[in-house]
């Protein structure tokens, strides 16, 4: 099954095994975002925007054409934050479901598909994955692996003797420094090998219910998009966008960013034609606004596909997402 370029914490593609460079969070590879076109372009949030029933109403699948933003010049600070708040509202209503797209059971499961999840998609790890916990369940078990073994449970990763050295040395701190737990604090999680800020905000939310902000390469462009921020270092841009809203919506903040940009805004073909926030994007326009072209472009369950995770949440499935494919389906 071909790799789809949309992990939730790295993208690139998994290339079936290419061990080219160390993919850890900590030595990121480059790689070029796509920035607005739309300069001056910018929404204005408290005229503009488009209401809770309208976006239910046309949904993700858009049944009539998204309509453009007509944008002011300038936008204040106050109407940044309306507008920016009103996004994520938007959103929530569109993806109600949206929640982590890596199969996990606690926290040492969670770490390790987040460390596995770099320069691949957030569904082939899902389907690695098992095989993993199946035979090495515990960091105990993980720390004291035969590495080749382990090389050859997460090839279909790609970069797999990297994160093979990842996933056995933070096993080993995790058994030798922390009583065979993962931490709840940032500051310890980001002393494991192959854990950087961003891993860490995806356990902290996820694993631990603690709010955190997920800057991934989704949540890079849209922010950018949306004129959030001009910001291009990651944790600048945490700071800037945590800034915009309560503590207590980061993390489904980063979920609803992180689901849209999966399956409407793509950093190459955005769906702006079939986009229920158009009203509000100053980039509107980026990609296809006709209506029926964009919606060919809609991506997992709102292009008719099962979503990223074999074992998504009872509400996902209850809502209509079908759960992903294992690794050896046709
Ligand atoms: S799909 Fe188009 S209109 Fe929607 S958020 Fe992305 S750039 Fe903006």
């Amino acid at each position: 099954m071909a790799a789809h370029r949309d992990s939730a914490v790295g993208e690139q593609g998994s290339d079936g095994g290419r061990e080219t460079e160390k993919p850890t969070e900590k030595a990121p590879v480059k790689k070029k975002t796509t920035v607005s076109a739309t300069e001056g372009a910018t929404a204005n949030g408290s005229t503009r925007a488009t209401t809770r029933e309208s976006a239910k109403a046309r949904g993700a699948a858009g049944t009539k054409p998204a309509a453009a933003a007509k944008p002011p010049r300038t936008e204040s600070r106050t109407a940044l934050v309306r507008r920016a708040r009103r996004i994520n509202r938007e959103l929530a209503e569109v993806f109600p479901y949206a929640h982590p797209e890596l199969d996990f059971e606690n926290p040492f499961q969670l770490v390790v598909a987040t460390v596995l999840s770099a320069q691949t998609t957030d569904l082939r790890v899902n389907q690695t994955t098992p095989a993993l916990f199946a035979r090495y369940p515990t960091p105990e078990d993980l720390a004291a692996a035969d590495p080749e073994e382990v090389e050859e449970i997460l090839r279909p990763t790609g970069f797999f003797r990297a994160k093979t050295r990842s996933v056995i040395g933070l096993s080993k701190m995790l058994a030798e420094d922390f009583g065979g737990e993962v931490p709840g604090r940032l500051e310890d999680l980001v002393k494991l090998p192959g854990v950087g800020r961003k891993t860490a905000f995806v356990v902290l939310g996820n694993a631990f219910g603690r709010p955190g902000i997920t800057v991934d390469t989704h949540f890079q462009r849209l922010v950018r998009r949306w004129k959030w921020t001009e910001e291009t270092d990651p944790d600048k841009i945490e700071a800037a966008v945590g800034a915009l809203f309560p503590k207590s919506e980061w993390t489904d903040l980063s979920h609803h960013v992180i689901w849209h940009g999966r399956r409407i805004c793509h950093a190459r073909k955005p769906a702006c034609g079939a986009c229920p926030i158009a009203p509000l994007c100053p980039a509107y326009g980026e990609g296809e606004t006709d209506p029926d072209k964009a919606r060919k472009l809609l991506k997992y369950e709102k292009g008719g596909f099962p979503g990223q995770r074999l074992n998504p949440p009872q509400a996902y499935l209850d809502a209509g997402g079908r759960p992903a494919p294992p690794l050896d389906a046709a």
